[in-house]
């Protein structure tokens, strides 16, 4: 029988991890929620997901629109075997209660504090700690993409330190309100940011600090690495360790790949939904050591790559797979990684 998976949240994240997770031979999402009617809320029903709202006083809206909901929050909860709460941020928290209530699993995102599920997740670092867990952050896109190279290369060389330079994305693409900005942000002005220690709610020894910029554009955010290995390994055997690991795509400028545009580009004639870069983008002629230490620059786009996490997390949790590669494995071919 497949596990029975909830959205709670149906947006820039939520809508896709229920694509990635109806996809899946193990899981089958059992429904979504949404506040109102919408678009989004229209397509969810089109691909065959049962529709949950928030609140009963919510139906007649959706009613009003043509769309047929099934019941509240309340009513799916007692449906499924997990929750994705892919709310937006800190509203997640206000659902803890909830969830308890239902004796529900609950899977949060990036944008809540690590002491709300008190573990936070990476697929490669430490799934094994997340088998059987009721509750579990799948850390932010930002985080994803730094903790996938920075465990990469602290089991193959030890990282005496890492120091990072976020160019952060100003909003999503169908952000109409907050962005794009024609402005060079320091966010937070206050040094350092708080990806570094968010890197430390999964790998607590790595001595990472970070800084932040946002910039005036919404495809993806782009990374500047300094990191001193305990070994010095060559510009070669760096990029054969990112070419084995399993969510790091390595780019060329040869290839005409030079900025996140054409990264995204990539994905698009790729054929991947909705353009979605699941890995990280790092650039292989990027990748220099100089005076003992390594450089290099990647890409993140941030509506996607949490998004396996999400899958390899539900699996877990619900100990559908014991083991973390497996679950990797099967993940990637399902999406096509
Ligand atoms: P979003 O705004 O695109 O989607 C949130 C959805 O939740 C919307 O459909 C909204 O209608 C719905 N919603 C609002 N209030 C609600 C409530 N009280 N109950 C139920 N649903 C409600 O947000 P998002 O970008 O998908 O972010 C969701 C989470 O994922 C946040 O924690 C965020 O920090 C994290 N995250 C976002 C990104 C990103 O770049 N977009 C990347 C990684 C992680």
């Amino acid at each position: 029988m497949k596990a029975k998976v909830a959205i709670n949240g149906y947006g820039t994240i939520g809508k896709r991890v229920a694509d990635a997770v109806a996809a899946q031979d193990d899981m089958e999402i059992t429904g979504v929620v949404k506040t109102r009617p919408s678009f989004e809320a229209r397509i969810a029903q089109e691909k065959g997901y049962d529709l949950y709202t928030t609140a009963r006083e919510n139906i007649e809206q959706f009613k009003k629109s043509d769309i047929k909901v099934s019941g509240t929050l309340d009513d799916l909860l007692d449906k499924a075997d997990i929750v994705i709460d892919a709310t937006p941020g800190d509203i997640g928290a206000e659902y803890k209660e909830l969830y308890n209530k239902h004796g529900i699993k609950a899977i949060w995102q990036g944008g809540e504090e690590h002491e709300l599920a008190g573990f936070s997740f990476n697929s490669e670092a430490n799934y094994k700690e997340a088998i059987g867990r009721d509750f579990a952050r799948v850390v932010s896109c930002n985080t994803t993409g730094l903790v996938r190279v920075l465990y990469a290369l602290d089991t193959a060389y030890g990282i005496r330190k890492a120091r990072v330079t976020l160019m952060r994305r100003a909003a999503d693409p169908n952000d109409i309100k907050t962005g794009p900005i024609n402005a060079l942000v320091p966010d937070p002005i206050k040094l350092p940011s708080h990806h570094g220690p968010d890197v430390n709610s999964i790998l607590p020894h790595v001595d990472v600090t970070t800084m932040a910029v946002k910039t005036s554009t919404t495809l993806m955010h782009l990374h500047a690495l300094n990191i001193e290995l305990k070994d010095t390994p060559g510009e070669d055997a760096i990029i054969n360790l990112f070419k084995e690991r399993p969510r790091i795509r390595l780019v060329s400028s040869s290839d005409r790949i030079k900025s996140t545009a054409e990264a995204m580009e990539f994905a698009k004639d790729m054929g991947r939904p909705r353009g979605d870069v699941w890995e990280n983008v790092v650039w292989k002629d990027s990748i220099s050591i100089s005076k003992g230490e390594l450089y290099f620059f990647q890409a993140i786009h941030q509506e996607a790559d949490v998004v396996p996490e999400n899958v390899d997390a539900i699996r877990a949790m619900l100990e559908l797979e014991r083991d973390g590669a497996r679950s990797i494995a099967k993940t990637n071919k399902i999406l096509g990684i």
